[in-house]
């Protein structure tokens, strides 16, 4: 029988915020009848303010299937014998 160790290495989980990846953004759905605003980047107000007109233009559409994007990655811990081999970000 062989036995033997594994060391499991460590990763860290943190937003994406390199030069090549996408600002992420806001967007909302009515529940109702499926309009949706316009989606926008890293300001939830413009698509608040869509939901509280649409609602009021429509008074009986209240619900809504709001979204929020974001980009993650994942960066090997020190000590991951990755680090060494990751190219640094600009
Ligand atoms: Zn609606």
């Amino acid at each position: 029988m062989t036995r033997s160790i594994i060391t499991a290495a460590e990763w860290t989980l943190g937003q994406d915020i390199g030069d090549d990846t996408p600002a992420g953004g806001y967007s909302a759905v009515c529940l109702s009848c499926g309009a949706t605003g316009a989606a926008t980047e890293d300001d939830r107000l413009p698509v608040e303010v869509w939901a509280l007109k649409h609602t009021g233009l429509n008074p009986s559409h209240r619900r809504y299937k709001a979204v929020a994007e974001t980009f993650w990655r994942v960066t090997p811990a020190r000590g991951n014998p990755y680090q060494e081999s990751e190219a640094p970000r600009a």
